[in-house]
């Protein structure tokens, strides 16, 4: 495999990182400030993302763009260092139009809308005009299972009338956001994996209440990582997204390059977190050396370089698959990366942290936020074990045939 970067890579890189140091950069204090004054979005960002668009710093995510859509064209292998560089500042990607999770739900629009659900809302998503919410998970059952979904969705002559309970609804207290994609039950009876559906469900519609924002590890999220109750919400049948029963498969299919995008922009909050590391233990001493000079101070310098570089090129080869296979061909792949990055960009961000001393756990360095970040990535689109489990499942079969003869490899007893 060649993960050489393109040309085009190469001058969007350099394009994007000149955006970063002149548009995002200087604004990281101001963003800060306005967002904790409840101003939201923030002053800068229609402008800025005016700005991005007009440089074709736009919807760079999704590679089956079509010649009337908005952006520019990319493979997720030429995707992934973009995504890297704006993970530096993780708010910026509302900029460019590649934030989660309107990135996932212009992936699902995008190969099962219908043309009239095209118009309506993919359209302005593409645009960035509105943003957008995913409503899978439940307070009520394990929804790491996304069988155990219990919310209903009963049809009633041309409409369905939909009641249930979602919880860590990301995007959802976005002023911007017009619009759930939410998964529930169109048949409890049929088969375990066609008894799910997924349909488009605006803000606006009488009996959506928006309960509250949860904070995550005390830190605080201006789009929200929301509690969303549905009561008695009617929408019509066209707002169904493919068929009754295809739920499971379309959530499938939404979580193959979402989830390694999320893994794209963690690599790059690490390398700001290394960064960091490095800068402050050359300013410092203690006990008559700078912090680096200490033997465990440069052992994390070292780790941490060392598990960025695996984390990268495994983003890269899972990107690449996933361009030449499809998802569904790179499932291992993604789900070891999806391991991976959110525990690397924890490990880096706390051995950050304690560089720092006491000022790392503070507001005034990025750090607390990355950290949070990477722990509580380790739920989002699947936790930890349930990615090991299909890893281990995956290997196993793998190995099918190719079972190995233990008593070859033993030392014969004498
Ligand atoms: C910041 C953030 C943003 C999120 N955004 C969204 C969003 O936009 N939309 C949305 O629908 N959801 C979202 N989620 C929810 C997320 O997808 C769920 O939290 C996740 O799927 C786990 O579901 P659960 O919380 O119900 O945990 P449960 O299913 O109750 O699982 C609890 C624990 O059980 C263990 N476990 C589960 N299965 C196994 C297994 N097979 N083997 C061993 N152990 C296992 C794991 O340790 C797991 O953490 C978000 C979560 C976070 C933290």
């Amino acid at each position: 495999m060649d993960f050489s970067y393109s040309e085009q890579t190469e001058q969007l890189r350099a394009q994007l990182n000149n955006f970063m140091d002149d548009h995002i950069i200087p604004r990281i204090g101001q963003w800060r400030d306005e967002v904790a004054a409840g101003q939201y979005p923030v002053s800068f960002m229609e402008d800025l993302k005016a700005l991005a668009r007009e440089e074709g710093l736009w919807n760079m995510f999704l590679p089956g763009l079509r010649a009337d859509e908005p952006g520019t064209r990319l493979s997720n292998l030429e995707y992934a260092p973009l995504a890297e560089i704006m993970g530096r500042v993780p708010w910026s990607s509302e900029v460019f139009n590649c934030n989660a999770p309107d990135t996932g739900n212009m992936e699902v629009l995008h190969m099962f809308a219908t043309p009239r659900q095209r118009e309506q809302w993919l359209v302005p998503l593409l645009n960035g005009e509105i943003r957008s919410a995913f409503a899978m998970t439940e307070p009520d059952v394990a929804s790491s299972d996304a069988t155990n979904i219990q919310t209903s969705i009963r049809r009633d002559g041309d409409h369905y009338l939909i009641n249930g309970r979602k919880w860590f609804i990301t995007n959802a207290h976005h002023p911007n956001c017009r619009v759930f994609i939410l998964m529930g039950k169109t048949d409890p009876d049929a088969d375990t994996y066609r008894q799910q559906s997924m349909v488009l469900v605006p803000m606006d519609t009488p009996g959506v209440e928006l309960v509250r924002n949860l904070t995550t590890l005390n830190h605080h999220s201006p789009e929200g990582h929301s509690e969303v109750l549905f009561r008695d919400v009617r929408v019509p049948v066209s707002n169904l997204i493919g068929q009754e029963g295809d739920g499971f498969m379309i959530a499938q299919a939404r979580l193959g390059p979402g989830r390694i995008h999320h893994c794209m922009r963690s690599i790059g909050m690490a390398e700001v977190c290394l960064d960091l590391m490095v800068a402050r233990s050359q300013d410092r001493k203690t006990f008559g050396k700078y912090l680096y000079q200490h033997g465990s101070i440069g052992e994390w310098i070292a780790r941490s370089r060392i598990e960025i570089e695996q984390a990268r090129l495994l983003v890269l080869k899972t990107a690449a698959m996933i361009d030449e296979v499809g998802a569904r061909g790179a499932r291992k792949e993604i789900s070891m990366i999806k391991v991976i990055a959110p525990t690397l960009l924890a490990t880096v961000a706390d051995r950050a942290m304690q560089v720092f001393g006491a000022m790392g756990v503070t507001p005034d360095t990025p750090l607390a936020d990355f950290y949070t970040g990477g722990r509580v990535l380790r739920y989002a689109d699947g936790p930890d074990e349930v990615h090991l489990q299909t890893i281990a499942r995956l290997e196993l079969k793998d190995s099918a045939g190719r079972r190995m003869d233990i008593a070859r490899y033993m030392t014969p007893k004498q």
